[in-house]
């Protein structure tokens, strides 16, 4: 969805992303040390099909290497 701009579950093209909003605009995944109090949460970039609605959340690729080490760490894979 995000590299073809094909929704995978409907095959339409109809698909936008909010990758040109600010991040403050943007949906926020926690991604958090369970052993820092503080800490704020990831912005991500969402993908929707206009046609059937599905919808891809990415973290963008800055975000993506600062919470890959707490991901791996308290995560299951
Ligand atoms: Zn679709």
């Amino acid at each position: 969805m995000k590299k073809t701009g094909v929704c995978p579950k409907c095959g339409s093209l109809d698909v936008y992303n909010n990758s040109n909003q600010r991040a403050e605009l943007r949906r926020v995944l926690q991604i958090k040390n369970p052993k820092a109090i503080f800490g704020r949460g990831s912005f991500l970039v969402s993908y929707i099909c206009l046609n059937c609605g599905y919808v891809e959340d990415y973290l963008t690729e800055k975000d993506l290497e600062k919470r890959r080490d707490i991901i791996k760490n308290t995560w299951t894979k």
